[in-house]
């Protein structure tokens, strides 16, 4: 296990002013990806420090912060984690529900593990989405080969069986266009020991979401709805404000709203939505910064990562109105030349310090301007420069 040397560990943050961001508050972060590494640098003006624990050591966030290197169920790692913290969040959403519970014995941990755990679940979550009264698509559990052909007879045709947990980015899926895709469905996914969901198929016109913050006191903001697109499962780009009804946009927002009050929430957290036929239906929650919210770094008055630090340590939550028009473009496999979209008046780079890999989130670009017309110009000089015109193209579609 390698770690940073030892300092003296402060009390742990109850509510922290403004006044004490500075007196040396360690945030642990469980995870030490891109949102982890966004978190650090979100809280470098803060005056905070940051701890990492990972199971890699050649994480992307130990550029900025030190790290304990270990499982995220090793006793020890966490013990030692927690020594030097005075409060735990995450930037990975399937840590173990059990560590996150060892970890609330002994610091302050934001989000709560119970409301990790329901994210965690696509049952649970579900469950609890329609509990609230928030459109959600049919959906049956299916726990053997019989249920998955009761499910199919309950939910229909076109379908999507996933797994119940750690899935993302469209991994631990299979869709069936018709019921005689259920042999191979079960196939694919039937020895999955966490369990499956089946969901109706969801002819969606557009996919949002919405990223929220509640702070400790029970504040709630969120930032405009946002619009994103797609590719093989993966995110790959997002614009916002998103253009749709007034109507719909104050009912995502809304639901938002409910879901932070049921889960007594801490800190920011993603609502992912399909619109069909001017209704919202909604598709998962993030318990976390979400790659949907990284144009609010540039975007937005507050960004998603201050935002989530001002959270979980109790202090006032920033203002979340956009500034002018943001569309954040994912790098997936390997970073692209950064000149183009530097030589916009509002490009933005992130490069996650990370080697390229297939499938891989290596970085992104955020372009912001006034206007959405300066934005689509913005965008198709970045998509031809870089040879990337299918993936403006939606976006440009949507704003000219
Ligand atoms: P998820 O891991 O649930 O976020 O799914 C990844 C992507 O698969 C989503 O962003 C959608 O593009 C698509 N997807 C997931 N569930 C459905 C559904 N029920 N109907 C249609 N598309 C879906």
């Amino acid at each position: 296990m390698r770690s940073a040397p030892d300092r003296p560990k402060t009390s742990p943050a109850t509510t922290t002013r403004a006044s004490d961001a500075s007196a040396m508050t360690t945030v642990g972060i469980l995870g030490g990806g891109q949102l982890a590494r966004m978190l650090a640098l979100a809280g470098a003006p803060l005056g905070l420090r940051f701890l990492v624990l990972d199971t890699s050591a050649d994480a992307c966030a130990a550029q900025f912060a030190p790290m304990v290197v270990g499982d995220y169920r090793d006793e020890a790692a966490l013990a030692e984690f927690a020594a030097r913290i005075d409060v735990a969040t995450f930037d990975f959403e399937n840590v173990p529900a059990e560590s996150a519970e060892w970890l609330a014995s002994r610091v302050p941990v934001f989000p709560s593990p119970r409301a990790l755990a329901i994210a965690q679940d696509r049952l649970a979550e579900k469950t609890l989405f329609r509990d609230l009264g928030i459109g959600v698509p049919p959906f049956a559990v299916v726990d053997s080969r019989a249920d998955l052909d009761a499910a199919l007879a309950e939910v229909g045709a076109p379908g999507i069986l996933k797994t119940r947990r750690l899935g993302y980015d469209g991994k631990g899926q299979f869709r069936l266009r018709t019921r005689d895709d259920a042999e191979a469905a079960w196939a694919a996914l039937g020895g999955n020991s966490h369990g499956l969901i089946l969901e109706a198929f969801v002819p969606f016109e557009r996919e949002l979401s919405v990223v929220a913050v509640r702070g400790r006191e029970g504040g709630f903001r969120a930032w405009p709805l946002t619009e994103n697109w797609h590719d093989h499962g993966i995110l790959s780009a997002s614009l916002a404000p998103a253009s749709v009804e007034p109507g719909i946009a104050a009912q995502a927002l809304d639901y938002a709203r409910r879901i932070g009050e049921a889960l007594d929430y801490v800190g920011v957290f993603a609502l992912e939505l399909f619109l069909r036929d001017g209704t919202l239906l909604a598709n998962e929650m993030a318990p976390r910064v979400h790659n949907s919210g990284h144009w609010t770094i540039e975007g937005s008055e507050t960004s998603q990562f201050q935002n989530h630090l001002r959270a979980v340590l109790g202090l006032p939550l920033g203002d979340t109105r956009t500034l002018g028009h943001a569309c954040m473009l994912n790098w997936i496999g390997s970073m692209p030349d950064a000149g183009a979209v530097l030589a916009e008046a509002g490009g933005h780079w992130h490069d996650y310090g990370k080697s390229a890999r297939e499938g891989r989130k290596v970085g992104h670009a955020t372009l912001r301007a006034d206007s959405a017309g300066e934005l689509a110009t913005a965008l198709e000089h970045v998509g031809v420069a870089l040879a990337r015109q299918s993936q403006v193209a939606p976006v440009v579609d949507r704003l000219r």
